[in-house]
């Protein structure tokens, strides 16, 4: 039972669609460390770089109303964005309460409130956005991709992140996810040069028509090196992400050669991708929920590159069941000829965290239609001890 305040909150919130509404307010907000090992064993991308165990944190917003909304961020490793995992829960203790007694359903005036008590730090703000996404959708009783422009189509279509390997096992383990459904692929490249213009020769050998294949340095090449894989493999129909490390020398390989071109590591606001589209400097971005800095941000992104006419890979850094719902929620209400392809990052992980969570399908995956994310998480976590609880 909960207190008179709870409950008057709980039908306010319930009944916020008729002609009244109370401001809802945020109580507390909880964090729990979770460990998600992958199926492969380990992930492998340029320089050497891998992770074996993600470190995820997932989030709890609690509200007066009695709803409750949750979010997950999971860096990929500390050396891959200037984010990193315990950097979450050392982050969300500063942010957290400043965010007691705000309204979780206003998002711009809270993204406001957070980028004013922090500045910076996108990935610690994500989580937080992500769940009142969350209760957003639960008060209005709407998916939250209804709310996030409307939802496109039955489902939307996957890529999968070929760990890097010998191109032999690259080509390999493509032919094994193809036979799963998957039919884009993002080799993880960046490395050899030489080593690396076999693992896409290889690799498009084993593709079939209509398949599309990306070869992803993740900023692993020196301008020299980009431009001699790029001229070396001019004949293969693949798409080139993120060669170097700086805008400009991304622009200027992108500048040399005809292979279509995405944008990731060196694209995480706005002003960078008005900056890419005055330059022309990229045929596909990447938007990653926690690059940006929660959903709000990564729709105001989307919602511009799809004014520009910029296709997009929509995703996040990792995670488990509560960022696939989320990445799920903003692939899914994006218009789907701008989507170039999206990822289900729970099927690489072998714990669940959350019921309700979307499944791949066919190398396709579809946003649940309950309201909010549409995730409930397991009782294990949530029973857990927390990380940090403010509030
Ligand atoms: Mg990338």
């Amino acid at each position: 039972m909960g207190t008179i305040q709870e409950l008057v909150g709980g039908l306010a919130g319930r009944f916020r669609i008729l002609s009244f509404s109370i401001p809802m307010k945020i109580t507390k907000i909880t964090a729990w460390q979770v460990d998600l090992p992958l199926h492969e064993g380990n992930y492998k991308w340029s320089g050497g770089k891998s992770v074996d165990v993600f470190d995820s944190t997932l989030v709890r917003v609690e509200t007066d109303a009695g709803v409750t909304g949750y979010g997950e961020a999971c860096p990929l490793g500390p050396v891959y964005l200037p984010s990193y995992a315990k950097g979450v829960r050392a982050g969300l203790s500063e942010l957290a309460p400043a965010l007691i007694g705000e309204d979780p359903t206003q998002l711009g005036k809270l993204n406001q409130v957070m980028d004013q008590a922090m500045k910076g730090h996108p990935y610690v703000k994500a989580p937080v956005d992500v769940a009142c996404w969350d209760v957003l959708g639960k008060v209005a009783n709407l998916p939250a991709s209804d709310l996030l422009g409307g939802t496109y189509g039955e489902d939307f279509v996957l890529y999968r992140a070929i760990s890097q390997q010998s191109p032999e096992e690259m080509a390999r383990n493509v032919q094994g996810y193809r036979e799963e459904g998957y039919r884009r692929f993002q080799l993880k490249v960046g490395g050899d040069p030489d080593v690396d213009i076999e693992r896409i020769r290889q690799v498009a050998a084993v593709l079939q028509p209509g398949d599309k294949l990306v070869a992803d340095a993740n900023t692993g090449w020196l301008k020299h090196e980009a431009m001699r894989v790029v001229r070396a493999v001019r004949d293969v129909d693949v798409y080139i992400e993120q060669p170097c490390l700086r805008y400009e020398d991304c622009l200027s390989v992108r500048r040399n050669t005809d292979h279509p071109f995405v944008m990731d590591e060196s694209i995480d606001g706005i002003p960078e991708i008005l900056r890419g589209e005055q330059d022309l400097a990229m045929d596909v971005v990447n938007i990653k929920i926690s690059k940006f800095g929660g959903l709000t941000k990564a729709r105001q992104a989307r919602d511009l590159c799809v004014s520009l006419g910029i296709a997009m890979t929509l995703e996040d850094t990792w995670g488990g069941d509560v960022v696939t719902a989320a990445i799920a929620h903003l692939a899914h209400s994006t218009p789907t000829e701008f989507l170039f392809t999206s990822t289900d990052f729970n099927s690489y992980v072998t714990r669940s965290i959350a019921h309700g969570a979307p499944q791949r399908k066919n190398g396709r995956l579809a946003a649940p239609r309950t309201p909010g994310l549409g995730i409930e998480p397991m009782e294990e976590i949530l029973s857990g001890e927390p990380a940090l609880e403010v509030g």
